[in-house]
């Protein structure tokens, strides 16, 4: 250190001292920048010493930019470790918002005594408070990024606010049974609320994937909700088989953290048998959710469908390996009212199809996702450019739909995701 610096901060903590009452914390604090392993309440302290041995004594009483504040800060924390009482975690951040005249005061000290190594007193006091609270609880490690729970105090109001961050699970689902929507469905009549048609549920479904996924999660991890992530949704009726749907469960507000995901996963599969099957979950990021859902997945589908009219197993081969290739598709009519209408251009990759009977046929996709087979087959009134019916000349429907696969190779960088979180199998 020079002996400028040295001039200049005993220089300036002088001023400080004599402008009015201040205490320790808010002293050592405008040097907080300077040297290590310090607090800023012993940074203070040590600078008040060196005044008074000579002869400077600072005035008594309340602090005039924190209003002591800094004081309060254990009995802050004191309130923080009933907050969490019966909470699971490991790491933790404070967030204090502070007071419109605090924040002015501290303008107005940092401009007047030109203190350029000054730490904002936000931080200095977050981190106060977050040691007193670590002291007090015995664990809990700072994460200023995806902290278990986050304890944000308004300093105007007095209000303390515990908010604990989501855990998830990855893993992919099959669906036996049709009519079972991926995610639950406020009821259409009365949305939710509950009325004599959906029996007072508020639901338009009795049961969906997601409800069948989360109820033991839910349970387990004593959370207040949970969301189903999916790859994609497959109709209502339609079937998920194969190696199943890649996806993502967040459980809101968990007070467990670590949860036995094996079991979990048996539960699940016990409780659904014939509905809902689970495989491979295991525990996952917050970023699991963004790439889950941004994946345009290739799929594979097997469909029963119906034509108005006789159709020789020549005229079928001849239509399908027509539709091969670009299709130009229309947001279809049944979908319109949540979806924007444009014209999407898709792939048909591969398919392949035999006659059951005179107007009946077993067919099979490959598709680029986010194509529509339904109107592939029907052609939507001329929305889905080529279709089956058009090709035929003859109005043609999917009767059964089957999902048989969602080809999403597992990424490197998913992995690495799943790894880097705190939900763990004991
Ligand atoms: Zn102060
Ligand atoms: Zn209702």
């Amino acid at each position: 250190m020079s002996d400028n610096l040295l001039t200049d901060v005993v220089g300036r903590a002088r001023e400080i001292v004599a402008a009015g009452p201040i205490c320790d914390s808010c002293l050592g604090g405008a040097f907080g920048r300077l040297g290590h392993g310090w607090s800023n309440e012993e940074r203070g302290r040590a600078l008040r010493t060196v005044l008074s041995v000579v002869g400077i004594e600072a005035t008594a009483g309340r602090c005039w930019i924190c209003h002591d504040l800094f004081a309060e800060a254990a009995a802050w924390a004191g309130r923080a470790r009933e907050k969490v009482v019966g909470i699971e975690f490991s790491t933790y951040l404070f967030a204090v918002k502070p007071t419109l005249r605090w924040q002015e005061a501290e303008r107005f000290f940092v401009e007047r005594f030109g203190l350029t190594h000054a730490e904002p007193q936000k931080h200095a006091w977050n981190r106060s408070v977050g040691k007193a609270f670590e002291r007090l609880v015995g664990r809990g490690t700072v994460d200023f990024y995806d902290p278990d729970i986050k304890l944000t105090i308004d300093a105007d109001t007095a209000a303390l606010e515990v908010r604990i961050a989501s855990i998830f699970f990855r893993g992919r689902y099959r669906k036996l049974a049709r009519g079972i929507p991926q995610t639950h469905w406020p009821c259409r009549r009365c949305r939710g609320r509950g009325c004599s048609a959906c029996g007072g549920t508020g639901k338009q479904y009795p049961e969906s994937v997601e409800e069948l996924v989360a109820g033991p999660f839910v349970r387990a991890a004593q959370g207040s909700g949970a969301t189903l992530h999916g790859a994609g949704r497959e109709d209502i009726d339609a079937r998920m088989l194969g190696s199943g749907r890649p996806f993502v469960l967040e459980v809101s507000e968990p007070r467990t953290r670590t949860v036995d995901v094996a079991a979990l996963e048996r539960e699940v599969n016990a409780s659904s048998v014939g509905k809902v099957e689970v495989v491979g979950l295991r525990p996952a990021s917050r970023e699991a959710v963004r790439s889950v859902k941004e994946t345009a997945a290739e799929k594979s589908y097997r469909a029963a469908v119906e034509f108005d009219g006789a159709v020789s197993p020549d005229q079928l081969s001849a239509a399908l390996k027509a539709l091969l290739g670009v299709i130009e598709q229309r947001t279809p009519r049944r979908v319109a009212h949540r979806r924007a209408d444009l014209v999407r251009t898709r792939r048909l990759h591969s398919v392949s199809g035999t006659m059951c009977g005179e107007q009946e046929a077993e067919i099979q996709f490959r598709t680029d996702g986010g194509l529509y087979v339904k109107e592939l087959v029907s052609g939507d009134e001329g929305r889905t450019v080529p279709s089956l019916a058009g090709l035929l000349g003859q109005a043609a429907r999917v009767c059964e739909l089957d999902v048989l696969d969602v080809a999403i190779d597992e990424e490197p960088g998913n992995e690495a995701g799943a790894m880097d979180s705190r939900s763990r199998v004991p």
